[in-house]
């Protein structure tokens, strides 16, 4: 049944210059180095169907003692990337110090990952950094399969004024292990759409599949359940990243992807 909590969302197609969906974004996991961002960004540029480039710069790992992102430094290759490529460019956002920094830099998209949206401490801290911005918000669902959890998050963006808002379906943690890494559930975003059929959903099947060869049928599962979009891990070197190694595409396996996928408008 459709509920009235998200009034006034604005389209993903009037969110950024240029952009229409199905939203893809693309990107490395983290970025890592100026050079494996730049090159990352020019060979995702020129598979013509990215229109917002992601890199992590400050990663919540799960563990201690593992790379935890080059942090601020990042937001200058973003520039470049923007500058050089002429791409939307998006990072994940933990903080309001977080918060503050992107925007300056002029970072076009923030996400807030997983691990954020399940603490509503940390979630109304950016809320309350991001009133009055005119930026658009993707929050992935928490890892816990919580629904409410996912819509409070959302909730609490959308009471400080921000109406360019979304979800990012990123799969649930679980117990039982199967071939994936994280269980798709997807009554869960299903269920988020038949009850915000305005809030649009954008699917990440990279840490779903959690390896590369499965993150095509996951991609092409979300297409098939009508969502805005995808956002990939991509890498030149994914064997090699510093993080989500197992689950990065190289921009070239990507475009190949996206070009086999069916269910876009381009192809109805
Ligand atoms: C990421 O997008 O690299 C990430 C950390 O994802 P998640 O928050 O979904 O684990
Ligand atoms: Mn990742």
């Amino acid at each position: 049944m459709e509920n009235k909590k998200f009034q006034g969302i604005i389209p993903p197609e009037k969110w950024i210059k240029d952009c229409s969906t199905p939203l893809i974004i693309a990107g490395p996991c983290s970025a890592e180095t100026e050079e494996q961002v730049m090159q990352t960004a020019h060979q995702l540029k020129n598979t013509g169907v990215v229109q917002i480039f992601r890199a992590g710069i400050w990663k919540p790992r799960t563990q201690p003692n593992t790379f935890e992102g080059v942090g601020s430094v990042g937001l200058e290759w973003l520039q470049r990337v923007k500058r050089e490529t002429g791409m939307s460019v998006a990072t994940e956002v933990g903080s309001a110090k977080h918060v503050f920094e992107a925007i300056k830099y002029g970072v076009d998209l923030l996400w807030i990952g997983a691990r954020t949206t399940s603490n509503p401490f940390a979630i109304q801290e950016i809320a309350d950094a991001l009133q009055g911005a005119d930026i658009p918000v993707l929050v992935k669902n928490p890892l816990s399969p919580d629904l409410d959890l996912w819509i409070g998050a959302i909730e609490r963006l959308h009471a400080v004024g921000l109406r360019k808002l979304g979800a990012i379906h990123r799969g649930f943690f679980s117990w039982e292990k199967t071939d994936l890494r994280n269980q798709p559930c997807w009554h869960i975003p299903l269920s988020m759409m038949r009850q915000f059929p305005d809030l649009p959903i954008i699917c990440d099947p990279s840490h779903i599949a959690g390896k590369r060869e499965l993150v095509p049928e996951i991609a092409q599962r979300a297409y098939d359940l009508r969502m805005h979009g995808l956002m990939v891990e991509t890498h030149i070197n994914p064997d090699n990243a510093w993080s989500d190694a197992r689950q990065q595409l190289t921009p070239a396996n990507f475009s190949e992807m996206i070009q086999s996928l069916v269910g876009t408008d381009s192809d109805e």
